[in-house]
């Protein structure tokens, strides 16, 4: 190791931007990208949309022929255990561990599991392509297809099923879809777009147990109901990927800590991008953590320049912007939502398409479209000039 060498722990989205930052931004020292995933690295949200309808691959954030030319050490299949932020270095079980100057975790998130389904065959989660390969051949072979959570990814997966002909019913445990993100009236249109493509959509009930033996057979509600079915997809959210953290002394709680400028706290050298940082926003006074393509995008982007620069560091922030494309239709969302804010439909600009904007004090602080994407620009640009 030099003492400038940079090791990036999780090569997808944040992690792989990290490190093409720094070598585009002129960085000359020794940059390790770690991965647990064998191959090259690859981007996630087609795997609820493209990859499960087509045979199509997730488009990939660089071969690794591209990554050794950019002259980063991209080593595949290589799960990190721990870290020893005493002696600086990465382990690795049954490896030499790897030492750092600088470290950049960007271990992303993994589902959120239902342990009572653990091991039934028929039930799958979606967070990798072996994932999306296993949904997309049991979609293939057919069957009534269950998905437990009405969240986007719940919602894309069950438009891609819908669209291949598949008998679909979405459960979801809150009154509403996408309770936890959008206001009534805007989880009122994706519910709406899920019946209209002959979706059944169950709000307000929870998952009692399944019937079956060793594959799914059933699953049982709350109030009685049983829905024969022999594909499960469980998207009831995600967790930070933090498990090999623990005992470290990285202060974790649902994400790493970490401040405006994505250090981690109580560290130096270390710094966190992606669905696993938890930063601290100083305009709310509140940590916050995203799970979006586009916030992961940006966080690496920060760190990178945090990295590298003199002078003063970046603070992260984020105008909140996530999409979805469930029939066809693309959902995309700004700003904030929450309580105490009010939303309105107006008129779109040309005529076709919904425009929700939320409203806080009378002033836009946010806006949802469907397929309405020059209207949500123009809020996007609107906040951003604020
Ligand atoms: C199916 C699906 C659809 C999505 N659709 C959208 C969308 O439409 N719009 C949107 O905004 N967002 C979407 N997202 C979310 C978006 O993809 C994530 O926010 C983004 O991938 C986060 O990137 P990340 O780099 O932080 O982490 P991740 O993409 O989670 O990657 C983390 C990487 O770290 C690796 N890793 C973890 N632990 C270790 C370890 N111990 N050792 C080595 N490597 C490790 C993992 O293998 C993984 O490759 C979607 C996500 C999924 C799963």
């Amino acid at each position: 190791m030099t003492r400038s060498t940079t090791v990036v722990v999780g090569a997808s989205v944040a992690g792989v931007r990290v490190a093409q930052t720094l070598r585009r931004r002129g960085h000359d020292g020794p940059v390790i990208l770690l991965e647990r995933e064998p191959g090259n690295p690859y981007d996630k949200p087609a795997l609820s949309k493209t990859v499960l309808v087509q045979d199509e691959l997730p488009s990939a954030l660089g071969t690794a022929t591209e990554l050794a030319e950019e002259n980063i050490d991209f080593r595949a299949g290589t799960a990190v255990d721990g870290l020893d932020l005493v002696a600086r270095q990465i382990l690795i079980h049954g490896e030499e561990p790897v030492p750092f100057a600088q470290l950049v975790i960007t271990t992303g998130s993994r589902p959120r599991r239902l342990s009572q389904f653990d091991g039934l065959r028929g039930v799958h989660y979606l967070r990798t392509r072996t994932d999306a390969a296993a949904l997309r051949a049991a979609f293939i072979r057919g069957g009534r297809v269950v998905v437990i959570g009405g969240g986007f990814i719940g919602g894309e997966v069950a438009a891609s099923a819908r669209s291949l002909g598949l008998p679909v019913t979405i459960v979801e445990a809150a009154p509403r879809l996408l309770a936890r993100l959008m206001p009534t009236e805007v989880s009122e249109v994706v519910a709406g777009l899920h019946r209209d493509h002959g979706v059944k959509v169950i709000c307000g009930r929870t998952v009692t147990g399944y019937r079956g033996g060793s594959d799914i057979e059933a699953i049982e509600l709350d109030d009685g109901t049983v829905l024969p079915t022999g594909i499960v997809v469980i998207g009831i959210g995600t967790v930070p990927d933090t498990a090999w953290l623990e005992g470290s002394g990285l202060r974790i709680d649902n994400g790493i800590l970490c401040g405006p400028n994505l250090a981690a706290e109580a560290t130096d050298g270390v710094f966190v991008a992606g669905d696993v940082a938890r930063w601290h926003d100083p305009t709310t006074g509140f940590y916050d953590r995203a799970e979006h393509w586009t916030s992961a995008r940006d966080q690496a982007a920060v760190v990178a320049h945090n990295l590298i620069a003199d002078g003063p560091p970046k603070h992260f922030a984020t105008d909140g912007y996530v999409w979805s494309d469930q029939f066809g239709v693309s959902i995309q969302h700004v700003g904030r939502t929450g309580p105490g804010l009010r939303t309105e439909r107006r008129p779109t600009k040309v005529g076709r398409g919904q425009l929700f904007v939320h409203l806080s004090g009378g002033h836009v602080v946010g806006a949802t479209t469907f397929d309405a994407p020059s209207d949500l620009l123009a809020v996007r640009r609107d906040l951003a000039s604020r």
